[in-house]
């Protein structure tokens, strides 16, 4: 049961996020990555890619980073549905993750390596073909977390290509991919909090 440790943690008869399908899905032509930009009780970046039925999942504080200099923290998290890659709304609070979450970034992604030693080793390289991730990608595991969660850090790193860039994307682009809207603007049509929303989005 993949989907076990999400399922634990969610009441879904609060919450509208999916209860995901324990089925696999058929194989498919591409993978596909997401982005969602989630205002928590702290804000972040979750980074899921697609892989054998379901979302592996990572928490990135920061979010992700053009620059290949600059490597973003990312905690590993439980596995998410493959339907929650199109999520976007509110979790309601007091409910585990309870806040706003924007669908940031969406396309598919193509591994550069077996992905199954990658995972194993924790060197992980891909390339990204999103609306504002692209180019060539890898997440480097630094250290395994306590206990039987297995919860580990990775950094993730932009390698050295055309897509590379100084620029500060997560500020230059804050909107949706599938709604253009701001923080805001989702907690808003989803009964959320949205002054806390608007906290991450930016300063008029
Ligand atoms: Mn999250």
């Amino acid at each position: 049961m993949p989907l076990a440790k999400y399922r634990t943690k969610r009441d879904f008869k609060v919450t509208s996020e999916p209860k995901g399908t324990s089925r696999k899905n058929a194989p498919q032509e591409s993978l596909i990555f997401v982005v969602q930009k989630h205002q928590a009780s702290h804000l972040h970046y979750d980074f899921r890619l697609e892989w054998n039925g379901v979302l592996l999942s990572w928490a990135v504080p920061k979010g992700p980073s053009l620059d290949p200099s600059t490597k973003r923290l990312a905690m590993a998290v439980e596995d998410h549905p493959i339907e929650y890659a199109n999520f976007e709304g509110i979790i309601p609070q007091g409910q585990y993750g309870g806040g706003t979450v924007m669908v940031w970034d969406q396309g598919t992604w193509v591994p550069e390596m077996d992905v199954e030693s990658g995972l194993r080793d924790g060197d992980l390289k891909f390339s990204l073909h999103g609306k504002k991730l692209r180019g060539s990608w890898v997440l480097v595991r630094t250290k395994t977390g306590p206990g039987k969660t297995g919860r580990a850090s990775w950094l993730l790193i932009k390698h050295r290509d055309r897509y590379a860039s100084k620029s500060d994307i997560v500020s230059e682009k804050p909107r949706s991919v599938v709604s253009k809207r701001l923080m805001a603007g989702i907690a808003t049509a989803a009964g959320g909090d949205v002054a806390k929303a608007a906290e991450s989005d930016p300063r008029k």
